[in-house]
């Protein structure tokens, strides 16, 4: 059965659809099959992933208004699949602004993605899901369906103070609607070691979280800010790039931590 992880801040331009989109395509290139799911309205995740999100015939907007299946919209994209390190997605556009809308009076209006992805659960191991910067009701549905929660973060001054706010919600979630909530980790990314400031964010960080920070850190890379560009995650666009292989780590701490949380010894993967 598929872990299905959430890549969640409140803060926009934090780094989420990159670390969803480029943390898929490092588990596809070591051997995990992995739907992501874009559950922001601006579809950078789609279109980051080689799918125009204008030409999508069936997106994440039939499946909340129950009127496709994942089965039924997901797509594949050729470059990826070019690339080695093809995954499913479940893409998303401006119709899905409205869904927002739509949702508010119908009923199990929050459980409508864990609902959805039910039926797909056993395809894969991995499911990740890119939130909207807001802790609306799309970001709701995202956080019910989920194991856990992945925090990006850069390490700056108010990123601590963000943080609380997105606790707190995780908390309400995990005592109302999901039980099998957690905050899987926080993820320091577009991290620059020669900035004293980040540095100190980052001890702290630790000091607080302890190992909920995962060891792997993201560095800030220009070839990751421009592989969307090229409609492509970095780790497919340019594999030898710094911020791409990091991702690659991220990717096998991630399948070992999920060996750890199976209760089971982790899948052997091949290390970068
Ligand atoms: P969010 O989804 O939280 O709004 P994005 O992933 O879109 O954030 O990232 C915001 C901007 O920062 C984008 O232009 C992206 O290309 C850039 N970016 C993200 N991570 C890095 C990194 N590690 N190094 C350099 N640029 C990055
Ligand atoms: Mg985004």
């Amino acid at each position: 059965m598929a872990k299905i992880f959430c890549v969640a801040n409140q803060k926009g331009g934090v780094g989420k659809t990159t670390t969803t989109v480029n943390l898929a395509a490092g588990l596809a290139r070591v051997g995990q099959r992995v739907l992501m799911v874009d559950l922001d309205p601006q579809g950078n995740a789609t279109m980051g992933s080689g799918v125009d999100k204008r030409k999508l015939e069936l997106s994440v907007y039939d499946v909340l208004l129950e009127s496709a299946s994942i089965a039924e919209a997901r797509v594949r994209s050729d470059r990826l699949q070019e690339a080695g390190c093809s995954y499913d997605i479940l893409g998303a556009n401006r119709d899905l602004a409205g869904a927002e809308v739509e949702l508010v009076d119908l009923e199990r209006r929050e459980a409508r993605l864990r609902q959805a992805l039910k039926p797909v659960e056993a395809e894969y191991d991995f499911i990740l899901i890119d939130c909207p910067p807001a802790l609306s009701l799309l970001t709701l549905n995202g956080l019910c369906a989920a194991h856990g929660v992945i925090v990006p973060m850069q390490c700056e001054y108010f990123a601590l103070e963000g943080l609380s706010d997105l606790v707190n919600t995780i908390k309400q979630v995990h005592a109302n609607l999901n039980k099998d909530l957690e905050i899987i980790g926080l993820l320091r990314v577009m991290f620059d070691p020669r900035i004293t400031l980040q540095q100190q964010v980052s001890d702290q960080l630790k000091a607080h979280f302890g190992d909920k920070v995962f060891n792997t850190v993201i560095p800030r890379n220009v070839r990751l800010a421009e592989a969307p560009s090229y409609g492509l995650p970095g780790v497919a666009f340019d594999p030898s790039a710094r911020g791409s292989q990091s991702f690659v780590e991220f990717a096998n701490e991630m399948v070992e931590r999920l060996g750890t949380m199976r209760g089971g010894p982790a899948k052997a993967t091949p290390k970068t």
